[in-house]
């Protein structure tokens, strides 16, 4: 990608209404554009990022057998009712049609996903079942003031799982917990296995959770032992301590330490929560009927890439971890190497090495400044003292170290 035809370009300062550390990194990276609070648009930049991050949480979700399927953002008043959720769920967005009928946007998806589950569940040998989704969700947040971390609109991967017993659902629960580490250490993060509320169906459900300082989450986090809960069900006593001072852990006596963290994931058992009032059943191998047990799994796709944005980046930008990287190399031309750039970014680009070429026409402090902000993994630099040598500058975006060498040799590290 040549860098002058890119849509959506750097910027010199952050927009002023912009608070967040990862809006105001991603919009000056050319990333987001804000149209109102909690809502953006995602750039070709920003594109990039959110479908590799989506890619590898469906490779996950494939891998524990997830089927992918994409359910409806509109869904019928009436189903909210039977839960009980069409009063209670304090951010749902209820739309009004001009004829008067009343319809939820999709803040989660278990007043469809249950009755859908029922049209096609019959007996004990339908199950278990795993169906998930990456989708668009709506929720009518207080504040949202943290970018990508808490948006009005933003993304969301479901998995919902359908058990014949609750054994069934505890031992899939697990595999559910080690598929969610794998895709937080694919994307470069450290994610906190955390105890939170269950509410009244389980003792706890489990959030994953990155330590950010803007994260609106309190986390009381032992180093030694894997001890981790939320302050909301944290005992008394725990509860009095502030960000930032340190306690006793109460599980092995060593150091506790209170931090802010933002919540990725989080998992819960339902059980019959939603199979109850959907009359979510199967018959089992003696002809009973017996009520579906359910699980749900959710990943916050954009709130994970504002995440990444503000755990891994510096004061000069942004640092994506290359499996995220929206290219992998930010390759720039300096004073009149063009020619031979030129030639670089083809032979980079026919390897099948992702490229963004910067070919535009102006200084190195602009061009170079620019590429510690949009944060590739590797920058590749030409200019006339290398190109009178046949050779290209290597740089890696979180190391100093400059290495002066060939296209076969840059080919050779970059084509593995
Ligand atoms: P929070 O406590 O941060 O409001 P939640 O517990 O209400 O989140 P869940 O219902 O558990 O969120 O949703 C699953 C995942 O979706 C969360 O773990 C989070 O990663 C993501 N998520 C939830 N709300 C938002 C939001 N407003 N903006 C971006 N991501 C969100
Ligand atoms: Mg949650």
């Amino acid at each position: 990608m040549r860098y002058s035809e890119l849509f959506g370009k750097t910027l010199r300062e952050a927009p002023r209404d912009e608070e967040s550390k990862n809006a105001q990194l991603l919009a000056r990276g050319g990333y987001v554009n804000k149209l109102m609070s909690g809502v953006y648009t995602f750039l070709p930049l920003g594109t990039r990022v959110l479908t590799k991050i989506e890619n590898i949480v469906r490779e996950e979700m494939a891998a524990i057998g997830g089927q992918e399927i994409l359910m409806p953002t509109m869904q019928p008043k009436e189903n909210w009712v039977a839960t009980g959720r069409w009063d209670d769920f304090d951010v749902l967005y209820k739309v009004k049609s001009p004829d008067g009928r009343e319809v939820a946007l999709g803040p989660t998806h278990e007043e469809v996903v249950a009755p859908l589950a029922k049209q096609y569940v019959q007996s004990y040998k339908d199950l278990p079942l795993y169906l998930y989704q990456i989708q668009t969700k709506f929720r009518d947040e207080l504040r949202a003031k943290n970018g990508l971390l808490r948006g009005r609109e933003f993304r969301m991967k479901d998995l919902y799982s359908f058990h014949s017993s609750v054994e069934d659902l505890e031992a899939y629960y697990e595999k559910a917990k080690q598929a969610y580490a794998k895709i937080f250490d694919r994307v470069g993060l450290k994610a906190l296995l955390t105890e939170a509320s269950g509410g009244t169906f389980s003792k706890y459900s489990h959030e994953f959770q990155v330590q950010v300082e803007s994260g609106e989450d309190v986390l009381y986090h032992c180093s030694k032992c894997s001890f981790c809960q939320n302050k909301e069900i944290v005992s008394a006593d725990l509860d009095k301590l502030k960000v930032g001072e340190a306690g006793v852990c109460p599980k092995c006596g060593e150091n506790l330490e209170v931090v802010s963290a933002t919540e990725v994931g989080n998992i819960f058992q339902l059980k019959n929560k939603y199979s109850d009032p959907f009359k979510l059943t199967f018959l089992d191998s003696d002809g009973q009927t017996q009520t579906v047990m359910m699980g749900c799994y959710g990943i916050g796709t954009s709130r994970l890439m504002g995440t990444i944005a503000e755990v891994l980046s510096d004061e000069k930008g942004l640092r994506w971890p290359e499996e995220v990287a929206p290219y992998k190399v930010h390759l720039v031309s300096l004073g009149k190497s063009m020619p031979f750039a030129n030639e670089v970014y083809h032979k980079l680009v026919s390897a099948g090495v992702e490229v963004l070429y910067d070919e535009r026409d102006c200084s190195a402090g602009v061009k170079l400044g620019d590429a510690d902000l949009v944060g590739l993994p590797l920058r590749v630099v030409v200019s006339d003292k290398t190109a009178a040598e046949n050779k290209v500058e290597l740089k890696a975006r979180n190391s100093e170290e400059v290495r002066v060498i060939s296209i076969d040799e840059t080919l050779e590290i970059l084509v593995k």
